[in-house]
């Protein structure tokens, strides 16, 4: 049984979120005596995509083209569904993310197979095949039992701790893939992408420092960014602090923002209502300042600290540049 595995690049880099993708699946490949395959699309070294190997991998696909430069979630489906059958694997991977979960319904729909989005854990595999996975803006989660033959799981960020020396296989194997393309893939396609900023993506950031209302204006900002420089952090922001222009909208966090799950997550002055509080219960250690100590988000907090934001911010920055 192998255990094919789709990973997301940037720049010719493996993203982060796609290293643990590749341990998840490597701990499902190794449980059922199987093999985890990754399959790349896109340019990136072969030095790059041997990293794999460190994660679990025995064996990279690559597929290269000039027409699959920019995401294509058709094209890359199809590719997906082509390489699924080429390995006969049982199980597919894929990270959470707009493009994992449009790959995984088309490529579900092609393979007659079930798919699982928002996976939690690692599956249950004896018996019948058991995945969890949070529904209802992580406020709950569902146990679902797939029957299918072949399974298609869309993970989570941070379900597995990633060690790259914990499985030390060495080197992948990188095997140049040759998919057949279909014209209909590429009726509409990206011929450029362009940043409109070069800060730290949300969803890849380790640390990422947020900032509320309690912010009290967009002038009152460089503490706060300061701070996230100082730690190597993506800044975020409540939805009020978006809505009024204080912060542009790609940094707003919650149900109808942006869902991320950093390793730390910093809040400055956000009162932690609940639909904040859906996009960033995936956070691994929550850190809450604010100076209400009845503000709701202490609740949700590993670490509160009960104070004025300006006064904790500049001497918080001080200490983050002496480690
Ligand atoms: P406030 O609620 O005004 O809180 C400000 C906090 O700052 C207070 O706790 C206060 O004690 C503290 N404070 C003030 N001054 C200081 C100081 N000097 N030092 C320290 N602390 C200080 N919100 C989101 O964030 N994301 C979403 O995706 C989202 N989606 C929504 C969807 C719907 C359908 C609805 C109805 C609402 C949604 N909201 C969302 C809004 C949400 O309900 C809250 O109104 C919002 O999160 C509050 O933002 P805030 O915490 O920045 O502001």
């Amino acid at each position: 049984m192998s255990v094919l595995i789709y990973i997301e690049l940037e720049n010719g880099s493996i993203k982060k979120t796609s290293l643990e993708t590749i341990a998840y699946g490597a701990k499902v490949a190794e449980k059922n005596g199987g093999k985890a395959i990754v399959l790349a699309i896109g340019n990136a070294d072969a030095s790059e995509l041997e990293k794999a190997g460190r994660y679990g991998a025995a064996k990279v696909l690559h597929a290269t083209d000039q027409r699959l430069e920019h995401e294509n979630s058709m094209a890359y489906a199809d590719i997906l569904v082509q390489a699924v059958q080429q390995e006969e694997s049982k199980v597919v991977i894929l990270p959470k993310s707009g493009l994992g979960d449009a790959m995984a319904a088309r490529a579900a729909a092609r393979l007659k197979a079930a798919v699982v989005s928002g996976v939690t854990q690692l599956p249950e595999t004896d018996g019948v095949f058991t995945v969890t996975r949070s529904v209802f803006s992580g406020k709950a989660f569902a146990t679902t039992q797939i029957h299918s033959e072949i399974k298609i799981l869309v993970v989570k960020k941070n379900v597995i701790e990633v060690d790259e020396n914990a499985v030390a296989t060495g080197n992948a194997e990188i095997v140049p893939f040759s998919p057949a393309f279909r014209g209909e893939d590429f009726k509409a396609t990206v011929i450029q992408v362009e940043k409109t900023n070069t800060e730290l993506s949300l969803t890849e950031a380790d640390i990422i420092v947020s900032g509320g209302r309690g912010m009290k204006g967009p002038e009152n900002w460089q503490p706060l960014v300061d701070f996230a420089h100082a730690l190597g952090a993506a800044t975020g922001c409540s939805k009020p602090v978006s809505d009024l222009d204080w912060r542009p909208h790609h940094e707003h966090i919650g149900q109808t923002g942006i869902k991320v799950a950093p390793n730390l997550y910093i809040a400055c002055g956000i009162s932690g209502a609940i639909q904040h509080l859906a996009g960033v219960n995936g956070s691994k250690c929550i850190v809450v300042i604010n100076k209400d100590p009845e503000a709701p988000f202490f609740k949700a907090a590993d670490y509160g600290i009960v104070g004025d934001i300006f006064e904790i911010l500049p001497r918080l920055t001080e200490a983050a540049k002496k480690l």
